[in-house]
């Protein structure tokens, strides 16, 4: 069997509007630059996998939009039908940072349709595994709220159909986006089926969630793991992390699918966060939770696309995911990666790392 790579020229399509990073361009706000959520910084990754000729072994396909009927299981009537009108009518912004423009909603659909797919495809037993390279992103939406460049939440509409499909009912999502994954966090907050591990810098964005304590409600309680890690956390922090914490939560949980809320903003690169990871992290990682899959879920693994704003160092992170996700032995060396190795945190700071991970495995094992 052999890995799905699950993608659409019509995600690189959506568009928000005239901004200079994050910032409404007018005024004094000169023209330029555009959102940090550009399309550069996911078509970058497939056209790398195409000069490389890794994507021409894995399995490639679309799929069609999530329907009304996936979205609802999700999000509330009257948010779908606002986006779908205000998308009608040209675009705008409903909620925070999710400006959006004609076409808006089939877009996020389609985003969401990709990782349903992907993971339909996986659960059952067509795909050894699966990437989906989706845009939007997904997991800072809320039920009734877009935000953070979110506007549909990808993963929990994939969870929610397999569930009514009857294709799993107990799937851990790990969200190793540096931003917390706060939408998926209150879509799954009283659902003892669906254990949420985020692993985040610590008050980025949100500013105001994303705490420990946050543990889940009612039935879901302990079913919900925010796991924040200070400013200045690279490769041997989050290693560490996976295996003192991440991978023991998943041997309790016993999943029947592991998804992976896969941003690269934790990359050391990247402008919207502050975090030292380098190409090797997110390999390593890749081949931690593969492993992990094989253990407790016959492979089952599917990795979504979330954050990561750096056009030129997220296509070699995400070649690195995608070649240990395939175990193809196709590589796109990182040009930064002696450099990024060469700036990891000294032993001092590694101490203080892992002395917040004393705390964390201390709280949640
Ligand atoms: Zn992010």
């Amino acid at each position: 069997m052999t890995t799905a790579f699950y993608t659409d020229e019509r995600c690189f399509w959506h568009h928000g509007g005239n901004y200079a990073l994050t910032m409404p361009v007018g005024g004094l706000v000169q023209p330029g630059g555009g959102l940090p959520e550009s399309p550069e910084t996911k078509r970058r990754l497939k056209n790398v996998m195409e000069v490389t000729g890794l994507m021409a072994r894995l399995d490639t396909r679309s799929a069609a939009p999530a329907t009304r009927e996936d979205l609802g299981r999700v999000h509330d009537a009257g948010y779908l039908d606002a986006f779908k009108a205000m998308s009608d009518a040209g675009g705008g912004e409903l909620g925070l940072r999710t400006p959006f423009g004609r076409d808006g909603y089939e877009t996020a659909a389609l985003s969401a349709g990709l990782a349903t797919a992907a993971l339909a495809s996986v659960l059952r037993g067509e795909h050894r595994n699966a990437y989906a390279l989706s845009r939007p992103p997904g997991h800072h939406a809320l039920p009734d709220f877009p935000n953070g460049f979110c506007l549909i939440n990808n993963i929990a509409v994939a969870i929610r159909a397999a569930q009514a499909h009857g294709l799993a009912r107990r799937v851990a999502v790990i969200d190793w986006d540096v931003h917390h994954g706060n939408g998926t966090e209150a879509i799954f907050l009283r659902d003892p089926e669906v254990l949420t591990i985020s692993v985040h810098q610590e008050w980025n964005y949100p500013t105001d969630t994303g705490g420990a304590m946050v543990r889940g409600e009612g039935r879901g309680h302990g079913y919900n793991v925010n796991l924040p890690l200070p400013p200045g956390a690279g490769h041997a922090t989050y290693l560490e992390l996976m295996e003192r914490v991440i991978l023991p939560l998943l041997r309790r949980f016993e999943p029947e699918a592991i998804v992976i809320a896969c941003g690269f903003d934790a990359g050391a690169m990247d402008p919207l966060g502050r975090m030292l990871c380098t190409t090797e992290t997110f390999r390593s990682m890749t081949g931690m939770v593969k492993a992990a899959a094989e253990e407790l879920c016959q492979g089952r693994l599917v990795m979504v696309h979330e954050g990561g704003y750096s056009e030129v160092h997220v296509p070699f992170c995400g070649h690195a995911v995608i070649e240990e996700l395939s175990g193809e032995p196709i590589r796109a060396p990182d040009p930064l990666g002696a450099t990024l190795i060469a700036r990891q945190p000294g032993p001092e700071a590694q101490a203080f790392f892992s002395s917040r991970i004393s705390e964390l495995a201390g709280l949640f094992l």
